[in-house]
């Protein structure tokens, strides 16, 4: 396979795992890379990695591929979709007519689609990439027939704004303010979005004209950028810019086009990205969600031109925003900035914590990264940040999404009015639960990672191989893997043991697998054999009850059970629908938190005053402090599932008397 397809199917998951530094140079002429040598993944990080391309270690399967059998997630799922076929296509395309100078008699949508607002034309693109998920995933034919339609009334309205392939719900015009430093609004922003909807059009709905429309945006953005002095340039990119560098790298993959990667790279911020390269932390006071595409653009441009520059910038911002800059939930920023030093998060707790966007994102890097090693530790927060900050956002009634998820005590989830959100993280939302079953197995030629335990369905077409994953979890504390094959399949069964699980153990058919062996937390039990129909992994996952303190404060801390994070149930004092739903993102304004009890319970010996409240089914994972609240006990249940009451996740704890 040449190497232009291997990347494509890096993207969106692929069927086989090949590359040629022949491909490799057919890509990047001229970018002064001798791509003869194709690196070897466990030398990945090594220095003479700067005249190599890099071979990637696992990539994922496409969303075709994996079934999703979870209830829970079905359920979400299934609101998207009617969301996505219910919006109003007429709407959504009404302020690109406008710009167009086509007719539009459509009602103009709210807030950030109003007509003069400064994001227009975002959500168009978030609802495209959503439609091309959402018809992977389920194949249902009146969403490929929507996007379908969408796309061809933008190439109306692309054609009518002339022939330099300009495509947007601004004026054109409107470049030259962010060019000329006068007040301009997320233009590229906007941009990015479109086209990376386009680009998923095509890939996910064989669409020719999303491709061919997205190749006259391209166009038109080299001819536009490529008229500024690189100073120039770089002053532009201090407004949020989206993943431009990250959507014009993609598109040089998809096509095999190295124009597109010249001017991809026309989007990297020096100003943020080379103090990451060089392994400084210089996010203080920056808008958080403004950075991570800028180092999601940077894995794929390392991906493509070998560049250690990239490869660093884009492992050191992951490792200080995963690690260094989050909340037990995974999600980042406090008002939408990363407004303290890393490892200082005690003033962070407040009512605007956690941009939803900003996880979103996250999880596209944490994805990138591990298809680089495969290590474990990124599958650790993907699951981290998928169940605790991602699964906690819709709310069950309606699937409604929400901007920040508040981390100051006696605060609540306030979600979008449904149906009239059209802020960045309903887009992104969309697109959350359209494309569930990304991030849970990967491959290559001789192995199969399992990285996350949800019931589902992966079919591995190159080896006629179908896993079944059958479990409740996190209800239940493990998982069944049963292997489904024509034939005998020899191959490596990655199976994550993940960072809490301190007692897994896995049998195989029955038998146990390495028993006399531990198998350590944040690895993977490497199970190499040749399968048989019928086989199967019994994985057991042991939870229990733990803590994660505030890194600067360690009498603040927040409860987790296995992967868990539990959140205290304060009940509904003064809430009403009106303060749960919005359709502003400054949501809580004026509301005051309420008291929130303290904990002087034992912090080493949780399990003798934080108690199961019941084995009852509907009870699950819901616990009790007994005798150690003050002034009051409280009872604790998953995050993820405690919607419509005020919560609790960090409690300040005192020592007992
Ligand atoms: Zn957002």
């Amino acid at each position: 396979m040449i190497r232009r397809d291997f990347l494509r199917r890096v993207l969106y998951g692929g069927t086989a795992f090949a590359a040629t530094g022949a491909a490799a140079r057919a890509l990047t002429p001229g970018m002064g890379h001798d791509a003869a040598g194709v690196l070897d993944p466990l030398n990945l990080l090594g220095p003479q990695s700067r005249q190599s391309l890099p071979t990637l270690t696992a990539i994922p399967f496409r969303l075709e591929d994996v079934r999703i059998l979870d209830p829970n997630l079905l359920r979400v799922r299934e609101q998207t979709l009617n969301y996505l076929l219910a919006l109003d296509s007429d709407r959504l395309l009404h302020n690109f007519r406008v710009t167009a100078k086509l007719p539009s008699s459509a009602e103009p949508l709210y807030n950030r689609e109003a007509p003069t607002n400064g994001w227009r034309g975002h959500y168009v693109g978030h609802f495209l990439s959503a439609c091309s998920q959402m018809y992977a995933s389920t194949g249902d034919v009146r969403i490929k027939t929507k996007a379908d339609a969408m796309v061809s009334e933008l190439a109306k309205c692309q054609a009518q704004l002339g022939d330099k392939g300009y495509l947007s719900a601004f004026p054109e015009s409107d470049f030259d303010n962010l060019e000329q430093g006068r007040p301009a609004a997320v233009l590229w922003y906007a941009l990015h979005k479109i086209m990376a909807g386009l680009l998923d059009v095509n890939e996910h709905m064989q669409n020719a004209q999303a491709l061919q429309v997205l190749e006259g945006m391209a166009a038109w953005t080299d001819w536009r950028t490529g008229r500024l002095p690189e100073e120039q340039m770089q002053r532009t990119l201090q407004i949020e810019f989206g993943g431009m560098n990250e959507v014009l790298a993609n598109l040089s993959a998809v096509t095999g086009n190295p124009r597109h990667l010249v001017v991809a790279q026309r989007f990297d911020h020096h100003a943020v990205m080379d103090p990451a390269a060089q392994g400084r932390d210089t996010l203080t006071s920056l808008h958080a969600n403004t950075q991570i595409p800028k180092f999601i653009g940077a894995a794929r441009e390392f991906e493509l031109t070998g560049d250690p520059h990239y490869r660093d910038a884009a492992l050191f911002f992951w490792q200080q925003v995963a690690l260094h800059r989050s909340y037990v939930t995974g999600g980042n920023s406090a008002r939408e900035h990363f407004r303290t030093p890393p490892d200082v998060l005690a003033s962070e707790l407040t009512d605007l914590s956690q941009e939803t966007c900003n996880t979103y994102n996250m999880l596209k890097l944490t994805r990138q990264l591990f298809t680089w090693q495969a290590e474990p530790q990124y599958a650790d927060y993907y699951e981290r940040a998928f169940l605790n900050h991602i699964l906690a956002t819709p709310n069950p009634a309606d699937g409604s999404p929400l901007y920040y998820l508040g981390m100051q005590s006696g605060q609540w989830k306030v979600h979008f009015v449904p149906h009239e959100g059209f802020f960045c993280c309903c887009g992104s939302g969309l697109e959350n639960f359209s494309k569930l079953g990304d991030g849970f197995y990967f491959h290559n030629e001789q192995s199969l990672w399992v990285n996350l335990f949800f019931a589902s369905e992966v079919n591995w077409r190159e080896k006629g191989v179908t896993l079944r994953q059958e479990t409740r979890f996190p209800d239940e504390a493990g998982t069944r893997l049963t292997i489904q094959a024509k034939s005998p399949a020899r191959f490596t069964l990655n199976v994550r043991i993940p960072c809490w699980a301190d007692a897994a153990s896995v049998t195989i058919n029955g038998k146990p697998f390495q028993p006399r062996q531990k198998l350590v937390p944040s690895s993977y039990a490497k199970i190499d054999r040749t399968w048989k129909n019928g086989d199967r992994v019994e994985v057991k996952l042991p939870m229990r009850l733990h803590l994660q303190t505030v890194p600067d404060d360690p009498t603040l801390a927040a409860i987790m059970y296995g992967p868990v994070v539990l959140a205290g149930e304060l009940g509904t004092e003064n809430l009403d629908a009106k303060r749960i739903y919005s359709d502003d993102k400054v949501l809580h304004g004026g509301f005051s938190a309420i008291a929130v009890p303290e904990l002087f319970g034992d912090r080493n010996a949780l399990d003798k005053w934080i108690q199961p409240v019941s084995e009852k089914k509907d009870a699950a994972l819901t616990f009790r402090t007994v005798g150690a609240g003050h002034p009051q006990d409280v009872t604790l249940s998953p995050f993820y599932r405690l919607f419509d009451q005020r919560y609790c996740v960090y409690w300040r704890f005192r020592q007992a008397a």
